[in-house]
């Protein structure tokens, strides 16, 4: 068996559990042993029947002294039960409504059993449904019971005591020795146990293993497999930034008296300090021989569009196209408004190329685009996929990086001759996230707002206050100002959202607010639909926006002015604050208001009062990495960072700095060994570094 063979081939895995881990993104042996479990349970020493109590969580070990199968009132379903014996006395094993049991605990077998004891049984002592194993049911290793057991995140159909059967089967069949991917030296010096030992022990810890060390997922076994994804992660990102430096670009900028007085003339207003900081890194980039990757982050409305506009026109007054593109129509839609008002005085042509231009147009605007009569194109990926051309390429500009994969900004940058690359995100990300999620740019932050602008008031209120909630909302449409209502994604079912979401629409539209015009935005809908909904959002046609949570990018209108979310609680903290971005960008007071349902957790409130407390998208980002619990949602997709399997960039962001600075030492000591050879062959494609080396 090798790492790359796929899961098919694994004794026990047919076609339905491979789609069904699949979905989960396990495709490979490798891929299945680099996920780890999400807890492990000490379920190693059994305890004397007579002396456990109802609510204790116990492990047993006994003999099956008589079973049998009732049926209930309910048809079809059945109950099985089996008395389990020990040496101190007998507990009741209860199983609903799974008529296999009964050939698994025959009579006279030895079982494991592990569980909670029932706190109100009706006739002494039962569990209901406890773990189980059969000493000599064939699995040659206790792995169910008996010992440190891990536990697994279900995929599908696949339960996590199938996938504890799965593993053990491969982890034994796992050959010996494989490419190393970390440098003896840093196993040495971290002292790491070896691969193969990691693998075993990570899934299936020894006898003597720290349980707490384990749930902090700090063993030596797991630390190994945490330093070598990490590891490897830094070193495709160095690979990829040294060689992207190495390549000079064709054209450097000049910043000079001339290009400074036309910055001067399209910018307005004073820049805040960090807009000038931003623009400084920019244009100091802009002039040196190699292409500049720059992230420039700061909350939505911090003025990062001005500071990239300021960029592309060095850019074009040296005599060089640039381009900005947008997540959707829309965006690129708004975009391109806003530049061709600033740009109104100015002399250069700024033209729109998205996926519904017209065809004529379209034409028009290529030639404008290949023989440089256009300098700015605003568009959308339809700038990636279709035949652009142009004629001297300088700058591109992302908006909202994490919409937009790896492989279409190489594609972008390759129709230019190696242009500078500066994205823009408006999720805050702590710096150390940063540098990691981003490890390949240079990061600009944009702290502080403008001048001026008058804070989303934000309150919370239970869901028994949705009333109240409502009037008020209907005192802002009466203005004539525009809501936004969101729904939260129920876990795993885009199908129940949508239902969930249209329900709500139909009820708003029909009961609360019968007078308005209410629209609906949900996932499942086509980006032509989803545009066709954010463009009457934009022109006022709709006036209540029902959605889930697909608006968190990018909608942008100013006369919305509420923005209430379901399920507040539901939401991390990030993904709140995006969610209140929506609102506060025009002339009028907005609010927010976080409907969740009582009593909240700790955690809960703690989440919903830091965002009543400040509106600052870095001191939330912090918090939120702060608060987290496991599982929590300051989503790493949201952030744009890789997939991860066995670290996790917020409980080990401290790991993966360490291993930043030993990637950028491996890549001095054995730079060209055959390790980059296997980063490059078992990374690249995980990571999206297609690009390496
Ligand atoms: P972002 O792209 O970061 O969301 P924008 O660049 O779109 O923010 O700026 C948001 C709004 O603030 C725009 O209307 C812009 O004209 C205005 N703005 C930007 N910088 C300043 C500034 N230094 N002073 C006053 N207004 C500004
Ligand atoms: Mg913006």
């Amino acid at each position: 068996m090798t790492l790359d063979d796929s899961l098919t081939t694994v004794k026990g895995i047919g076609p339905r559990r491979a789609a069904d881990l699949e979905r989960v993104g396990l495709r490979t042996v490798g891929d299945l042993i680099s996920r780890f479990p999400l807890r492990y349970e000490d379920r190693a020493r059994f305890r004397d029947i007579a002396g456990i109590r109802p609510g204790e969580t116990v492990t047993i070990a006994g003999t099956v002294a008589s079973s049998a199968t009732r049926l209930t009132r309910r048809p079809g379903f059945k109950i099985f039960d089996a008395l389990i014996r020990d040496a101190t006395g007998a507990i009741r094993a209860v199983w609903l409504n799974q008529p296999f049991m009964a050939r698994v605990m025959q009579q006279g077998s030895r079982v494991v059993l592990y569980g909670q004891v029932d706190e109100r049984a009706p006739a002494g002592l039962q569990m209901t449904g406890p773990q189980y194993e059969l000493a000599g049911d064939g699995e040659n290793d206790s792995i169910h019971t008996g010992r440190i057991v891990p536990i697994y995140e279900k995929a599908g159909a696949v339960t996590g005591r199938i996938q504890r059967r799965l593993m053990a089967e491969v982890i034994r069949q796992l050959p010996e020795s494989r490419q190393e991917l970390l440098p003896q030296w840093l196993e040495l010096e971290l002292e790491l146990p070896r691969w193969r030992v990691a693998v075993a022990e990570a899934h299936f810890p020894p006898p003597d293993s720290n349980l707490e060390q384990l749930n902090a997922f700090r063993s030596p076994a797991q630390l190994r497999l945490i330093v070598e994804e990490f590891f490897c992660f830094q070193l495709g990102l160095l690979l990829r930034r040294r060689e992207a430096d190495a390549e000079q670009k064709p054209s450097i900028a000049v910043v000079d008296d001339r290009v400074r007085e036309a910055i001067g003339r399209v910018v307005p207003f004073r820049l805040t300090a960090g807009q000038e900081q931003a623009f400084n890194d920019i244009a100091n980039d802009l002039v040196r021989p190699q292409a500049m990757h720059r992230l420039l982050q700061g909350d939505v409305g911090a003025g990062k569009t001005i500071v990239a506009l300021m960029a592309a026109v060095i850019a074009m007054e040296n005599g060089l196209q640039a381009a900005l593109m947008a997540p959707t129509e829309v965006l690129a839609e708004q975009h391109f408004l806003t530049i061709r008002r600033m740009f109104e005085t100015a002399p250069y042509r700024v033209v729109l190329l998205t996926g519904s231009t017209a065809a004529a147009e379209r034409r028009r605007t290529l030639e404008a685009l290949a023989s440089g009569h256009a300098q700015l194109v605003v568009g959308t990926h339809a700038l990636v996929q279709q035949a652009v051309a142009f004629h001297r390429l300088g700058l591109v500009v992302i908006d909202e990086q994490h919409r937009f994969g790896v492989m279409q900004r190489a594609v972008l940058r390759e129709k230019g001759w190696r242009p500078d690359v500066l994205v823009m995100t408006a999720t805050p990300i702590p710096r150390t996230l940063a540098l990691s999620a981003y490890g390949d740019l240079d990061v600009s932050t944009i702290r502080e707002l403008p001048p001026g602008r008058t804070p989303v008031r934000t309150v919370a209120r239970p869901q028994s206050a949705r009333d109240e909630v409502y009037a008020f909302a209907r005192r802002q449409l009466d203005a004539g100002r525009q809501i936004y209502i969101v729904y939260p994604l129920v876990e795993e079912s885009a199908k129940v959202d949508v239902r969930a979401a249209t329900e709500a629409a139909d009820h708003l539209a029909a009961d609360v607010f019968p007078e308005y015009r209410v629209g609906l935005l949900h996932g499942r809908l086509s980006s032509e639909e989803k545009d066709h909904v954010m463009r009457a959002v934009a022109s006022g046609d709709i006036q209540v926006l029902v959605s889930t949570t697909v608006i968190e990018v990018g909608i942008d209108v100013a006369n919305a002015t509420l923005m209430i979310v379901e399920h507040a609680e539901r939401f991390g903290l990030s993904q709140l604050h995006q969610l209140r971005g929506r609102v506060g960008r025009g002339p009028h007071p907005s609010y927010c208001a976080l409907l969740f349902q009582a009593p909240l957790t700790g955690q809960g409130r703690e989440r919903l009062d830091a965002l009543i407390e400040t509106s600052d998208g870095f001191v939330i980002a912090e918090r939120d990495l702060a608060l987290r619990g496991p599982g929590d949602c300051f989503g790493t997709r949201q952030s744009g960072a890789p997939t991860l399997r066995a670290g996790d960039l917020m409980r080990d962001h401290e790991l993966m700095e360490q291993a930043r600075r030993y990637a950028a030492l491996a890549l001095n000591k054995d730079g060209g060994t055959g390790l980059i050879e296997e980063v490059r062959r078992s990374w690249g494609h995980r990571f999206g570094l297609a690009g390496v080396g």
